[in-house]
């Protein structure tokens, strides 16, 4: 499918009397990777608030689907229901729960928090855990406690929890921060996977892992698009170099 998912366009924020976010616009595809880089302070952050509605815009639009759906008058609950999954950089696993565990409660919680009190596992939703467990490369980890896990393989517990909800969006930030080189290509491959059939928007600022993924690259700056386009073309833009490089 062509077309456009999600679309930000003319959004500003104002923290303070302060533009975070100036005149911004955005456009991603229902099943593409994209990274967002910037320096510190860019409006990375702000921007994902948008998008999952923790944050109220000023002015602007921001709009999903087909049958472009305004997101601005929609709670963060309502956002995460039609699609939009967001994953911080510290994982939020349950850590004396089983992978199993934490995946089932992952199936059960968005219906309602008290779905998974005395539920037991019925052999459909356990085939689920299993393609979940699969899709992240958990398999062979659903017995064990998600504290025994490795960082890395938290993060893609907590992926795997994440499309336990089917997004049609997944925002992630800074998959790759504090993981083995190993657990980095595991990342870069799952990311490029996932994108195969869901949009997928990657905040980061490593850029060696950003050229892994090999992907169109959106440069922020001062709450606004600075440069979009490969890796390549957006480092070679005077004005990216010297906003990383110069002042
Ligand atoms: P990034 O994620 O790219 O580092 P942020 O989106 O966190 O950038 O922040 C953009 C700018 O907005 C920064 O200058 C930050 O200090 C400011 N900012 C973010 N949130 C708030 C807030 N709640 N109140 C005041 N200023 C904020």
């Amino acid at each position: 499918m062509n077309g456009t998912l999600l679309e930000v366009s003319g959004v500003s924020v104002t923290f303070d009397g302060f533009r975070a976010i100036n005149n911004l616009s955005f456009a991603i595809g229902p099943a593409e990777l994209r990274a967002i880089i910037g320096p510190n302070g860019a409006g990375k952050t702000t921007f994902m608030d948008i998008v999952t509605g923790k944050t109220r815009p000023d002015e602007g639009k921001v709009v999903w689907g087909d049958m472009a759906q305004s997101l601005l008058r929609m709670s963060e609950a309502q956002i995460a229901r039609i699609g939009i999954g967001r994953k911080f950089q510290r994982p939020t696993v349950f850590e004396d729960q089983t992978v199993t565990e934490n995946l089932v409660m992952a199936l059960r919680a968005p219906r309602s928090p008290f779905a998974v009190l005395g539920w037991r596992a019925k052999p459909a939703d356990m085939d689920r855990v299993q393609a979940l467990a699969t899709e992240v490369g958990l398999e062979d980890a659903l017995p064990r406690k998600a504290g025994e896990l490795s960082h890395g393989q938290k993060q893609w517990l907590e992926i795997a929890m994440l499309l336990a909800q089917e997004p049609k969006l997944l925002l992630v930030d800074e998959p790759a921060a504090g993981m083995t080189l190993a657990e980095r290509e595991h990342t870069t491959r799952l990311l490029v996977d996932l994108a195969k059939t869901r949009a997928v928007v990657v905040v980061e600022h490593d850029m060696e892992f950003v050229r892994r993924l090999d992907c169109r690259v959106t440069v922020l700056h001062e709450g606004a698009v600075l440069a979009e386009g490969s890796l390549d073309h957006v480092t070679s833009n005077p004005h990216v170099i010297e906003v990383y490089l110069g002042r």
